[in-house]
């Protein structure tokens, strides 16, 4: 069958889950057995995400290959629980440097080299060459930002162009607001943000409405009538517990049939199997029946929840498969600065530390974790949140005042973290940490790593530039400190733990591998420690 490539839109603003949508479509599509795959537009002149602030963008995603992505490809992986390669991201940076190099080169000799036909035909070639590549039957290609933004018009383009040539459906997410003084919904901004989207010459196929609630009959009569779609094309997006119930809701709206309908496929069958699983796994996330408990993340960027959204579905995977009710206090870090930990961190049943860049806060994380060491709570640290817990150990165990990692403090005489040999010489900072998958090896069957995993070696992402400090192996050793997994060369730290209680801490990024279906181990062992102490 020839590639078929779905086009996810989004109007009115940005935030509506744009992400989210083209997951679900992606994994309804896979419950059809097809092949699909995502490729992700962003408009941005940054080459990746690699270099923004996460207070602003929300988390760099990391794949295996090492590229740094947005954070929209955790939730593709997390869907469709498949391992995503680099090739799936298109950014304006990458594109304007593959055509500026090609114009050096003389590929375009001659020419004046302009947006249309050069700009938006390296687009179509780059997504038609992924879907041979890759042997797809759907490409499911989500257009970053809104309709109207300036960044992102030579992609909706080049994307009309391909309609001109491919089978392609044209899925727009779009708001209808609730006015709260009236109660009433609001089809109007969606019938401007048509317009729009008419005026680029591009007619959708479907309206994914996000809404508080259903959409009334009404409204959905008045927004297929304004926008010439039948009423089934109107489709409910309403708030959810959680994201991985789109999917069904969709299909409960017909979503899929009408979609294979249109693409001339009506005898496809769902694998009922595997829809089953996913609505089991589901059920599990959103049930609220289990044991309450409550657990806090400390971090540098909670104000922002995009910044952690790993973290967070790696909590969600775990507590459903552990039938636990889980509650995420979110904590800024430097809070602990200021306040009593006892009073900030009272009921919780474990901790986490996520990763971060920079010196502000660290105090605060470290507070933090000497609070869950003493009184025996559950600590789960992830990259950051490893390093720290070697200097809070440093420091108050094994009596090394000063104790830290030189990113916070470059004069330390215990430079407990200090820089990777492999970074020194490294000026460029785009691209250049130690990223992606890395095999580490457990060294002992008697860790909290190895009964996590259960095997000998494994392998987990990272992005950073510091590592524990070898030379400070030997005297935290000596005082308890356990190394439990290291590099395959055995030069460098990848999991520690606290003789005591249940404290583990990894250099890697567990969460970015975790899967509704495939918790990550690292987290089901600490929120069974947690739910052991409930
Ligand atoms: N800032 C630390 C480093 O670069 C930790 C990085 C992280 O948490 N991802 O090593």
């Amino acid at each position: 069958m020839p590639t078929k490539f779905i086009v996810v839109l989004g109007s009115i603003m940005s935030g509506l889950g744009k992400g989210v949508v083209s997951s679900s479509i992606m994994k309804i599509l896979d419950m059809y057995n097809f092949k699909v795959l995502p490729i992700k537009f962003d408009g941005y002149l940054n080459y990746d995400c690699g270099t923004m602030n996460p207070y602003r963008h929300g988390e760099v995603f990391v794949l295996d290959d090492k590229g740094e992505v947005d954070m929209d490809f955790g939730t593709y992986e997390r869907f469709l629980n498949k391992n995503l390669t680099s090739s799936s991201s298109i950014t304006g940076g990458k594109l304007f440097g593959s055509i500026i190099e090609k114009e050096r080169k003389g590929e375009y000799l001659g020419e004046d080299v302009q947006v249309i036909p050069h700009l938006t035909n390296e687009i179509q070639e780059k997504v038609k060459d992924f879907a041979i590549k890759n042997k797809l039957d759907f490409v499911v290609i989500e257009v970053g930002g809104t309709v109207g933004d300036i960044e992102n018009g030579y992609f909706i383009e080049a994307m009309r162009q391909l309609s001109l040539k491919e089978e392609v459906i044209f899925v727009d997410v779009t708001y209808v607001p609730r006015l709260k003084t009236v109660g009433e919904q609001k089809s109007k901004p969606t019938q401007s943000a048509f317009r729009a989207l008419m005026g680029m010459g591009i007619m959708p196929n479907f309206l994914i409405c996000r809404t508080d609630g259903e959409m009334s009959e009404g409204i959905k009569k008045k927004l297929a009538m304004f926008t010439s779609l039948d009423e089934n094309r109107v489709i409910n997006d309403p708030d959810m517990d959680s994201p991985y119930q789109l999917p069904q809701y969709l299909i409960d709206q017909n979503f899929d049939k009408i979609l294979l309908n249109s693409l001339k496929l009506p005898n496809k069958k769902i694998n009922k199997q595997k829809f089953a699983k996913w609505s089991r796994d589901v059920g599990k996330i959103t049930s609220k029946d289990g044991k309450n408990i409550t657990v806090a993340v400390v971090g540098k960027y909670v104000e922002l929840k995009d910044s952690y959204v790993s973290v967070k579905e790696a909590l969600m995977h775990a507590a459903g498969k552990l039938s636990i009710n889980l509650n995420i206090k979110w904590i800024e870090s430097e809070l602990l600065e200021k306040s009593d930990p006892s009073v900030v961190l009272k009921g919780i049943k474990g901790l986490v530390v996520p990763g971060g860049f920079g010196k502000r806060g660290i105090e605060g994380m470290i507070t933090a974790i000497k609070y869950a060491r003493e009184n025996k709570i559950p600590y789960l640290g992830l990259c950051l949140g490893m390093q720290l817990m070697a200097v809070e150990f440093a420091r108050n165990v094994c009596g090394l005042k000063g104790a830290n990692s030189t990113e916070f403090d470059p004069k330390t005489k215990y430079n407990i973290i200090d820089i990777l040999p492999s970074q020194v010489s490294i000026k460029q900072k785009g691209g250049t940490m130690r990223l992606g998958a890395w095999d580490m090896v457990i060294k002992n069957k008697d860790s909290i790593a190895f009964s996590s995993y259960n095997k000998k070696v494994v392998s987990e992402r990272h992005r950073h530039r510091y590592e524990f400090n070898n030379k400070f192996g030997k005297t935290l050793e000596n005082s308890g400190l356990k190394v439990t997994a290291t590099t395959t060369d055995n030069k460098l730290v990848e999991i520690i733990e606290w003789p005591i209680g249940f404290g583990v801490a990894t250099q890697a990024h567990p969460e970015l591998k975790s899967r509704i279906e495939s918790p990550a181990p690292l987290f089901l062992s600490f929120l069974s420690a947690s739910k052991d102490i409930s």
